[in-house]
């Protein structure tokens, strides 16, 4: 089993998760770089899912479908190019001989999903699209941020060695403002380090680990009590505000709307 992210855009990754000569792949937001792969790999494309409506996401599913006649998987309750069949919340795909299990992930748009392979082989991996990124998470912009922390709290209760694809190369400017909201966090300075390096070599930050976000991931530390004073601190919260675990959150992601 492969994993391989494809650059698109300015930012994103469109992913292609790859099993001997078939291959699935996940928010193909342009088909072009997909087509090619498949073409230099030998592949067969099985499938098409999708985490959600975005343009960034969704821009090459009807190309691929017409170019390939994969099937396309998308959340039952947004606007994704028809035909695509319905998933929802415990919903299970079998794909590539593999269990793919449907979560819903409310925040970033008002049906995200993400889809999570509990028995890849190695680890566990996570296609979850704008919700959580490498040190920080999407933008709520259909959603609430109480549906947005519930969303990264069922995702961050996955196993730890989970791999993370996450649909964005955000993770530098992400660590940016992880630092200033963790300025003595030691594994955020050394996590750091380490993505400065692959990034300078041309090289991906992902798929991140779960485990790691949770040492140096602010979204998913809203609960640690420095997190919590930094922020309270930086958003002038009062002290009911301050232990509200959903009022902490709204002011992390608008602390970081801010960021500059
Ligand atoms: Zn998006
Ligand atoms: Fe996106």
């Amino acid at each position: 089993m492969k994993l391989i992210s494809l650059p698109a855009f300015a930012d994103n990754y469109l992913w292609l998760w790859q099993q001997d000569s078939h291959a699935v792949v996940v928010d193909p937001g342009d088909a072009q770089p997909v087509l090619e792969a498949l073409a230099r790999e030998g592949l067969t494309l099985d499938a098409i899912l999708v985490t959600h409506h975005h343009a960034d996401h969704i821009g090459g599913v009807d190309a691929l479908r017409q170019a390939t006649g994969a099937p396309v998987w998308g959340p039952a309750r947004e606007d994704i190019p028809e035909p695509f069949m319905p998933v929802m919340d415990a919903d299970h795909l079998e794909l590539l001989g593999h269990k793919v299990q449907v979560i819903d992930v409310p925040g970033h748009t008002a049906g995200h999903v993400a889809y999570f392979v509990a028995t890849a082989p190695e680890s566990p991996v996570l296609f979850c699209g704008d919700t959580l990124f490498s040190a920080g998470c999407g933008r709520v912009f259909e959603g609430t941020p109480a549906q947005m922390l519930a969303s990264l709290d069922t995702l961050a209760a996955l196993p730890g060695n989970t791999r993370i694809c996450c649909a964005h190369e955000y993770t530098l400017s992400n660590l940016r403002f992880a630092s200033a909201v963790e300025p003595h966090n030691l594994a955020l300075h050394a996590y750091t380090t380490h993505c400065q390096a692959l990034r300078a070599q041309g090289r991906p930050t992902l798929p991140a680990q779960l485990a790691t976000e949770l040492q140096i991931n602010p979204f998913l530390r809203t609960r640690h009590p420095d997190v919590r004073q930094a922020v309270a601190h930086h958003a002038g919260l009062g002290n009911t505000q301050a232990t509200d675990e959903v009022a902490v959150f709204a002011a992390l992601r608008q602390w970081k709307n801010d960021f500059k």
